[in-house]
């Protein structure tokens, strides 16, 4: 969409630099403070918070408080700078400690955390980084210039995740637009972080003319997990159900006053190789009719800091603690050092999980459960192998001779009244029209009358006749009964279709998939959102490429 130099990826920052006097990283190779030059320590840096030095002298075999005044910063390999040295933490060792024992050791309380020597390193980091900060805050404000330009009237969002990125873009939208009312949009995954909770309740409460909007799935993540078994990296279905769903259906409410949506998100190249390809102005992959913006696409993980702590903005608790990214504490994406962070902050959460994950691993034949989990090879797993709703892809299906617009189906699943829900977005169920003996209903157009489909089967059969009446493209009606058939048999109530409508028409309860005719407007886009139709039959596939 754009050729501006933010696209110009030889421009990411990729070093990072000491000052010995001034004791702080550079982020670049003279000093804004004193004027020294550094050496090379790091691609990217994060400060260690006072609460995290303490499970650093833990780990390090350190003693207590040795780290208290030191200028201590992670960086994204396993090393951490102290004071400007480079110091390796073997963290493969350090996760086979019992979490608990290691949570004994740390302070209860963050009154018993001194902060004052902290403060003090970051005043000495934002002063000698002026210059930087004016580079990076400029190429943010005119990557919104740009698009503000570029869409005229649209209504600006902020994607609120309650991480580091979110809190700087969110400062920066409403200094950029020079204006506190800026929708915020908040996805509640059902998987946060407690101390993300309670930074967006905060920041509801310190800000209070931000007109606020929270989004969240009324679906249970466990109840699903064992349903259709937990994500892993290939299969991150819950996304779907409890992030991008949910916030796409509350934008459905703004597209009423029909504007385009600019949405600014805090996405970063540097975050992952997949996002080193994204551009700073681009239409969401996932949510439809929606402009994405990432102002701060070019940031490091220091710049981001910088950001912060030069704007004095208040952030997520949680990166006090060491985590480096904040989303779902329980992500098939994140690290396993990560995972092993939540064991020691979060028990009443991580150990759980890892219950499920191990009586999970047990389910479906792991010789070696604990190996399967704690070396995180449940993460690559695809497939429903192994799981009871485990979905075979088989609908056959077969042209009738004598009529190339209908087909008949061999359903794996008997014909019940389930089946014609499935059936209501393409019109209205019509019973009265229908031979009885053959089991016949008419779905008819809700604005003319006329018939879309016929389907014939009587009930508690497995052979379902479905003829195209409707003419204007019979091969493609075809392809969405398809479409809903895959459905049919392989629902398991995931909750993915609820959450693509934008009128709210499609509910899953505990045991039925239901659409109200009377909100259901016939858009069809339910039928086609997930590839194959539907989102579990991918996720439950019992062997690649046995879709239907
Ligand atoms: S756990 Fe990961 S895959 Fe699932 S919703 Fe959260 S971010 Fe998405
Ligand atoms: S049909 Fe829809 S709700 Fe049912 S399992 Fe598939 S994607 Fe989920
Ligand atoms: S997405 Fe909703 S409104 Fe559209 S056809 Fe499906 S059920 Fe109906
Ligand atoms: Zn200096």
């Amino acid at each position: 969409m754009t050729d501006m130099s933010w696209d110009d990826r030889s421009r990411l920052p990729k070093d990072v630099y000491w000052c010995p006097r001034c004791d702080i990283p550079l982020l670049q190779e003279e000093c804004g403070g004193c004027g020294s030059g550094g050496a090379r320590v790091a691609s990217d840096v994060r400060p260690v918070f006072p609460q995290e030095k303490r499970l650093l002298e833990i780990f390090l075999d350190y003693p207590k408080d040795s780290l208290r005044n030191e200028s201590v910063w992670d960086t994204k390999s396993s090393n951490v700078i102290i004071g400007g040295e480079s110091v390796r933490l073997n963290k493969g060792k350090l996760m086979s400690i019992d979490p608990a024992e290691i949570r004994e050791a740390l302070p209860k309380d963050r009154d018993e955390i001194a902060e004052a020597s902290h403060t003090e390193i970051m005043k000495r980091f934002v002063s000698a980084s002026k210059a930087r900060f004016k580079a990076i805050d400029y190429e943010a404000l005119s990557i919104m210039n740009f698009a503000k330009d570029k869409t005229g009237q649209a209504i600006p969002v902020v994607s609120f995740s309650g991480g580091k990125d979110s809190t700087v873009v969110s400062d920066l939208v409403r200094r950029g637009y020079a204006n506190q009312r800026i929708v915020h949009i908040f996805g509640d995954t059902t998987l946060e972080f407690p101390q993300t909770l309670e930074y967006v309740d905060r920041f509801k409460r310190n800000n209070p003319s931000i007109p606020f909007l929270e989004a969240r799935s009324r679906h249970s993540f466990i109840d699903l997990c064992k349903r259709i078994g937990p994500p892993s990296r290939v299969m991150r279905w819950c996304c779907t159900v409890f992030k991008t769903g949910p916030i796409g259906q509350r934008l459905d409410g703004l597209r009423a006053l029909k504007k385009p949506i600019l949405t600014y998100y805090g996405v970063r190249r540097s975050e992952s190789n997949q996002r080193s390809d994204y551009d700073a102005i681009t239409r969401s992959p996932k949510i439809s009719q929606q402009i994405v913006v990432s102002p701060i696409i070019n940031w490091s993980d220091a710049d981001v800091w910088l950001y912060i702590m030069t704007r004095g903005l208040d952030f997520n608790d949680a990166y006090r603690l060491g985590f480096s990214r904040i989303g779902c504490w329980c992500c098939p994406s994140n690290s396993l050092w990560s995972f092993f962070l939540a064991r020691i902050h979060l028990p009443r959460r991580a150990e759980p999980w890892r219950d499920y994950l191990l009586e999970f691993a047990k389910s479906i034949g792991k010789p070696d459960p604990v190996e399967y989990i704690d070396s995180g090879n449940w993460k690559a797993r695809h497939g429903g192998q192994g799981l009871p709703t485990a979905y075979k892809g088989v609908v056959s299906a077969s042209v009738c001779g004598d009529d190339p617009y209908a087909k008949t189906y061999t359903l794996t699943r008997p014909i019940s009244e389930a089946l014609y829900e499935y059936f209501k977005p393409f019109g209205r169920l019509d019973f009265g029209q229908g031979r009885s003996i053959l089991g016949e209903v008419f779905i008819v157009d809700k604005s003319t009358n006329n018939p879309v489909l016929v389907l014939q089967g009587q009930q508690g059969t497995s052979s379902l006749r479905v003829k195209a009446v409707d003419m204007s493209n019979p091969s493609l009606l075809l392809q969405r009964v398809d479409c809903q058939i895959r459905k049919y048999q392989a629902c398991v109530l995931c909750g993915g279709c609820p959450s693509v409508c934008p009128r709210g028409a499609i509910t899953n309860t505990i045991n039925a998939y239901r659409i109200d005719e009377g909100k259901c407007t016939n858009c069809l886009r339910c039928i086609s959102h997930f590839d194959t139709g539907c989102l579990a039959s991918k996720v439950l596939q019992a062997r690649r490429g046995a879709a239907v």
